[in-house]
């Protein structure tokens, strides 16, 4: 009856109708008067339809076709201001309700109004439901609204959502923009940061240049876009042309760009930022985090410590960069050791600190501290596939492959990290059967680089060559690393040629690769076959004259190599020519071994412990041992001329996994087991001496170095079968 009448235009009669029946109306009822106070909308209809909305009972203001009616309603009577709190208030905004709130008069108003919605989806991370909309609306942006659909674009390709057709809306309406907002600077650069999201630098650096008074949020949005998109270098370029005074945002971008690029020029701009910083910065805890963040990867801990202890209201985030700057640095004990501070403060340990912890553990993988972090996991994050798979790598890491397999059969959707994860231990551990198993187990779609990598290592450490040449056939998209890694298979066993064609069918269509040279020259020194690594060498520096760290381990292994055949003279040349080309930092062998529970660290030829000269003397006999059981030094892996007060046995005996070996025949006069962990490959002397110790002494001596596992038994053999 009433919808009738309301159709056939006469409102009126509704109103009067309804006021006769003197009734609580329903929702629908309520929906029909109102759309009638609208229509007639004088005086009287007005004061009807105010009273009728504010003694609407409660559960009604949830029902949207009832509030869309009211809204529509406080528009024709020309009260927006209502009509803006009533919008607000409504929860779940559709289409009907911007409809009523386009047929309003007050343009200005509406302008608002839609940005207030874009603005509610966008911060409420519904970027599609802005962008729905605003398809939807055949109504022009004002102002704001570009800012907030440029950053709902630009949040969207986040999400992979038709990311082109995201950019086809984001560069139309760029195109669209009217001229005289040309002159805003907050648009634009909205605009620009949209822009860089896509990965649109060329777009972005053209746009740049358009805005004529660019301001410092103009520079960190350009600078910004360019570290996202790994071009940190432009970034620095940029930020030296700025002529600005940088503020705190600045110098974030610039500490970040600094820490990824890490060479000379980012260090010496980041050090110098850093010098100039005002004082007042010193309160930004956002700023210090990664100031320190970029000290620790500078590899300047000292700095880093420093900054750090003088942050009085440290948060989880603070203690989370450190660490991993620890990390980083090689040095899992101070890492580990900041977890009691952590607990101290009572932070509940989430899912990237405990990442933190796990991966300190791995790097020194000693077995009772990888337990007593996992017991101190709390229970919700048991589930926290993150957790999962860095435990896995963790155990595989520290030889226990049960527990890494008891991780990976509890995972219900094992992911392509989880399989990564598991093949490589497999690897580690020389098991490359089990590897391959899994690895044809694993769904074909979730294969990926790392996954053949990982795959082909497992093989090639176990010397598996057939089941690695029908692996790597089978590979589609053969990247360097994966051919790299077929080469240092092939050159394991001593396979050069085959090894040498894959380099120079992989060089018919790309540039060199140092890793594949390296691993030839590797298998080089393993045969002692001089003249072939000679010649890979000259190769290499001609090839790769501004790698000089790689130049630097090729030639410790050219030299190497020399010395392996008793040519002493040739080892000392090439040694001298790499002091004068390369300089003389090499990366120190550091061990841990763990005792009682605590965990000691050595370098080599390490006289820090309080105990070092007892340690020492351990070393000297253990050596005397070993040279009444036949033991002949092998001088091939001494990388430097001896010193006067120095011997071959001398040398080999300090370095750093045989000071370790030593303190536990301090501590215990005879071991039953021993375990070490180093960064580096161990050398062929050590890697004799352990099995000999650990057969003398019926010992079990588990080291693990820079590339697999070695479980020496008191039978005096290696698992890895001396194939290192
Ligand atoms: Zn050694
Ligand atoms: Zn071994």
């Amino acid at each position: 009856m009433f919808k009738g009448l309301v159709s056939n235009k006469m409102p009126e009669k509704v109103l009067d109708l309804f006021l006769q029946m003197n009734i609580q109306p329903d929702h629908i009822i309520q929906t029909i008067l109102f759309t009638a106070c609208a229509q007639v909308a004088n005086a009287r209809t007005k004061d009807i339809g105010r009273k009728l909305l504010q003694q609407m009972p409660q559960h009604f203001h949830k029902n949207n076709i009832l509030l869309t009616s009211a809204l529509n309603m406080l528009m024709k009577f020309g009260d927006i201001e209502n009509a803006e709190k009533l919008f607000q208030t409504m929860k779940n905004k559709d289409v009907i309700t911007y409809d009523a709130m386009m047929k309003g008069e007050f343009v200005m108003n509406i302008y608002q109004i839609f940005n207030k919605l874009y603005l509610g989806y966008v911060d409420n991370k519904m970027c599609e439901k802005a962008l729905d909309l605003f398809e939807q609306i055949p109504f022009p942006l004002h102002n704001v609204g570009y800012i907030i659909i440029f950053n709902a674009c630009a949040q969207l390709l986040n999400d992979r959502a038709n990311p082109s057709e995201r950019k086809d809306i984001g560069r139309k309406l760029l195109q669209q923009i009217p001229q005289h907002f040309h002159n805003d600077n907050v648009i634009l650069t909205s605009a620009l940061d949209m822009l860089m999201k896509f990965g649109d630098v060329e777009n972005a650096e053209n746009l740049f240049k358009m805005i004529e008074n660019k301001d410092i949020i103009t520079y960190g949005a350009m600078m910004k876009g360019y570290v996202e998109n790994k071009m940190c270098d432009k970034a620095l370029d940029l930020f030296e042309k700025m002529s600005l005074y940088p503020n705190n945002v600045i110098y974030i971008i610039v500490f970040n760009a600094c820490a990824q690029l890490l060479n000379d020029r980012a260090k010496k701009i980041g050090r110098k930022l850093l010098d100039q910083m005002p004082q007042h910065f010193y309160d930004d805890h956002v700023l210090l985090t990664s100031t320190i963040d970029m000290l620790m990867k500078f590899g300047d801990i000292e700095s880093g410590e420093k900054l750090f202890r003088t942050i009085r209201n440290k948060n989880l985030v603070t203690y989370t960069v450190i660490m991993n700057g620890y990390n980083i640095n090689n040095k899992p004990l101070k890492c580990l050791q900041l977890l009691e501070e952590i607990k101290q403060q009572n932070f509940i340990l989430d899912e990237f600190v405990l990442s933190i912890l796990i991966n300190a553990c791995a790097r020194h993988s000693m077995l009772s501290k990888c337990q007593s972090i996992v017991d101190q996991i709390p229970s919700h994050l048991w589930k926290n596939q993150r957790i999962l798979n860095s435990l896995i790598y963790m155990w595989g890491k520290a030889g226990s492959i049960e527990n890494a397999q008891k991780i990976f059969l509890s995972i219900n959707n094992p992911d392509v990290i989880t399989y990564n994860s598991m093949i490589y231990v497999y690897g580690l551990n020389r098991m490359g059967l089990e590897a391959i198993d899994l690895y044809r187990k694993m769904p074909d779609y979730l294969h990926n680089e790392v996954t053949h990598v990982c795959v082909l290592n497992a093989c090639s450490h176990s010397g598996l060559l057939d089941e690695a040449r029908s692996i790597f056939n089978e590979i589609s998209q053969k990247s360097a690393q994966i051919i790299a890694t077929m080469i240092d298979c092939l050159s394991r066993l001593f396979i050069f040629d085959q090894a040498q064609n894959l380099i120079d069918d992989y060089e018919k269509s790309n540039s060199p690769s140092p890793v594949m040279y390296m691993a030839i020259l590797s298998g080089a020194r393993n045969s002692r076959q001089h003249i072939l690594s000679q010649k890979i060498y000259d190769r290499m520096e001609i090839l790769f004259p501004n790698e000089k760290e790689t130049l630097k381990s090729g030639s410790i292994l050219l030299g190497n190599t020399y010395l392996s055949i008793d040519d002493s003279e040739q080892a000392e040349n090439v040694r001298s020519n790499r002091i004068k080309e390369l300089g003389t930092k090499i990366k120190p062998g550091v061990s841990w071994t763990e005792f009682n529970g605590e965990i000691f660290e050595f370098t080599a030829n390490d006289r820090s412990h309080p105990r070092s000269e007892e340690i020492h003397a351990k070393a000297k006999y253990i050596s005397d041992v070993l040279m009444k059981h036949g033991h002949k030094y092998d001088a091939s892996w001494i990388t430097r001329p001896l010193r006067e007060d120095e011997t071959i046995a001398s040398v080999l005996c300090s370095h750093s996994e045989r000071l370790a070996i030593a303190y536990h025949f301090l501590q215990q006069e005879n071991p039953s087991f021993i375990q070490i962990t180093k960064n580096l490959r161990v050398c062929g002397d050590c890697h004799r001496t352990t099995k000999l110790i650990a057969k003398i002494w019926q010992c079990k001596i588990i080291v693990r170095d820079a590339n697999c596992i070695h479980h020496c038994s008191p039978d005096g053999t290696c698992s890895c079968q001396d194939h290192f």
